[in-house]
């Protein structure tokens, strides 16, 4: 299985990061996409892909950290996002639920990273929290629409709208929890456009709702997703792992 969004370099894992990548590899993950959040993080995912089979990387700024992103940011991503390791720019987009960052800030720093990675031709991993119409347009705009939007929160018109824009869309746990919405538009998405994902330490799927998160997890979402598609949790974990491997330019 391939959980295309971890956070196994935050800091909720320090103490057991081994432990839980193990864990994860017993659970039949042998994929990763380790998602960064600004340059500290970018540098560290790098490192811990280095030190790990299977495990890649996404080197970007999050909204959150929009904010804190140095002058010399682009170039420094830029450099970063030349590691052989490197397979997306991300997670990246717009959070008008938190407002961790000034809009306009977030709107900026999101609007430098598509051309960023337009001009290296790695696909976004696209984070949008009550922020949709704002983020469709701007990618609208920059005409560059490889990647995924992950956490998918869309209804079924934005949904539609993603796809013919030729994006991706990752599921993950909270459709355990009451996807109802979610399980409406699941099956009217292009299977090869399905993604699976925990993005731990966050989202933990039913029955470990409360925990900690972790990548071993996305077995649950899978269940989920084949529950909706009415297939085997078998077919969704390899129909997911190959079309990660496509959008990210992994071989098998
Ligand atoms: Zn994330």
């Amino acid at each position: 299985m391939f959980d295309t969004h971890t956070h196994l370099c935050h800091r909720s894992f320090r103490a057991d990061r081994e432990q839980t990548f193990e864990r994860a590899r017993e659970a039949g993950v042998n994929l990763m996409l380790e998602i960064s959040w600004d340059l500290r993080s970018s540098e560290e995912t790098v490192r811990f892909a280095e030190e790990h089979e299977g495990v890649w990387v996404a080197a970007g700024y999050h909204p959150h950290d929009a904010k804190d992103a140095p002058g010399n940011y682009l170039q420094r991503l830029e450099a970063l996002a030349k590691h052989p390791k490197v397979k997306a720019i991300g997670e990246i987009g717009l959070d008008y639920y938190r407002d961790l960052s000034p809009r306009d800030v977030q709107k900026r720093v999101f609007a430098e990273q598509i051309e960023l990675a337009g001009e290296l031709k790695l696909p976004m991993v696209i984070h949008c929290r009550n922020a949709m119409d704002e983020v469709l347009p701007i990618v609208e705009e920059h005409g560059y629409w490889r990647g995924v939007f992950h956490s998918a929160a869309a209804d079924k018109e934005q949904a539609d709208k993603i796809v013919q824009m030729g994006f991706y869309l990752g599921i993950n746990g909270t459709i355990t929890y009451n996807g109802k919405r979610a399980k409406s538009w699941i099956p009217l998405i292009p299977r090869e456009r399905l993604l699976i994902e925990t993005d731990c330490p966050y989202l933990t799927p039913v029955p470990h709702r409360g925990e900690r998160n972790e990548p071993g997890y996305v077995r649950y979402v899978a269940e989920a997703v084949a529950d909706v598609l009415e297939t085997s949790v078998e077919e969704i974990a390899e129909l997911t792992e190959s079309n990660g491997r496509n959008l990210f330019d992994i071989e098998a």
